[in-house]
């Protein structure tokens, strides 16, 4: 019996490569790396264990999640959808075709919020268009907070609250099905509201990579030039703001200077930004 219960790590190693090598090779990607990237995560076990541990016994329901994940990326789809994990400000997360993928510029959101709200307690929060649950789950482990956190997508909404039970924060955050803050009662009032709203402009969508394309086009697509989301989340954002409270978005590169002029026009004052690692003007604050 060449029992398939008896596959050792070096072995489905190498099959896992197998599958890569022509898709890689196409698209200037090392498959050695994305092997090992697919395969430690999918086992839950480091890179170099990854690497080294040749004799490794692979239990069959992992040797199937293997090679359908290794499948699927020769299919476009990011690394990400293909083991279902990510990883957001040191935490992890479970990711479907049905969210964005939480991506590391948005971490620059959560030290705003830290930097802002770092000494304050019973903090309450919005998060609009929460998807994964990134924002709002990273919020509640960082800061003394509850979160609302909404969504369009019924779908979207399941997977932030998976996470929120993975993370174990699923008491401090309240989920809403709701365009934007249409569910929401005006009588709640935020000490800040957090936005990663969908900003990528129908212009834009022809240069985006194949691999985000994969991602929900909900998630990414805004008309009026990608700032409709801003507009239409700042104008209305006002009431639901406590004195002194926060508006904070993710902007796209090159949007920051229209979120600040839309934020001006409709009253804000103390507008601020901060950049994230490539140096691109992230997040815009008021
Ligand atoms: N809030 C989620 C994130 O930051 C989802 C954002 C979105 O879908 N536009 O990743």
């Amino acid at each position: 019996m060449n029992g398939s219960k008896d596959k050792k790590l070096g072995s489905v190693l190498e099959e896992v490569r197998n599958i890569l090598k022509d898709y890689c090779a196409e698209n200037g990607e090392d498959y050695k790396r994305i092997a090992i990237l697919l395969v430690s995560q999918i086992l839950n076990i480091d890179k170099t264990q990854a690497i080294l541990e040749k004799n490794l016994t692979i239990e069959e329901e992992d040797y199937q999640k293997i090679i359908s994940a290794a499948k699927k990326y020769t299919m476009d789809f990011p690394l990400q959808y293909c083991t279902n994990k990510a990883y957001f400000m040191g935490l992890e997360f479970y990711v479907d075709e049905n969210v964005l993928i939480p991506r590391f510029d948005t971490e620059t959101l959560i030290e705003v919020a830290i930097e802002l709200f770092n000494r304050k307690e019973n903090l309450n929060f919005l998060d609009i268009g929460t998807g994964s649950g990134c924002i709002a789950i990273a919020l509640c482990k960082f800061l003394d907070c509850k979160v609302i956190a909404v969504d369009i997508s019924e779908n979207a909404l399941m997977v932030a609250k998976k996470n929120a039970k993975l993370n174990g924060v699923f008491d401090k955050i309240h989920f809403v099905k709701s365009n934007l803050f249409e569910n929401i009662p005006p009588s709640l009032k935020f000490d800040a509201i957090f936005s990663n709203p969908p900003y990528i402009s129908e212009d834009e969508i022809s240069m985006l990579d194949k691999k985000v394309l994969k991602e929900p086009k909900q998630a990414l697509l805004s008309k009026e030039n990608g700032l409709y989301y801003f507009q239409e989340i700042a104008k209305n954002a006002r009431q639901y703001l406590k004195k002194g409270g926060y508006i904070i978005f993710e902007v796209g590169y090159r949007q920051s200077q229209h979120v600040k002029k839309i934020l001006q026009d409709l009253g804000y004052v103390d507008i601020k930004s901060k950049n994230d690692l490539n140096n691109i003007e992230r997040c815009v604050y008021a």
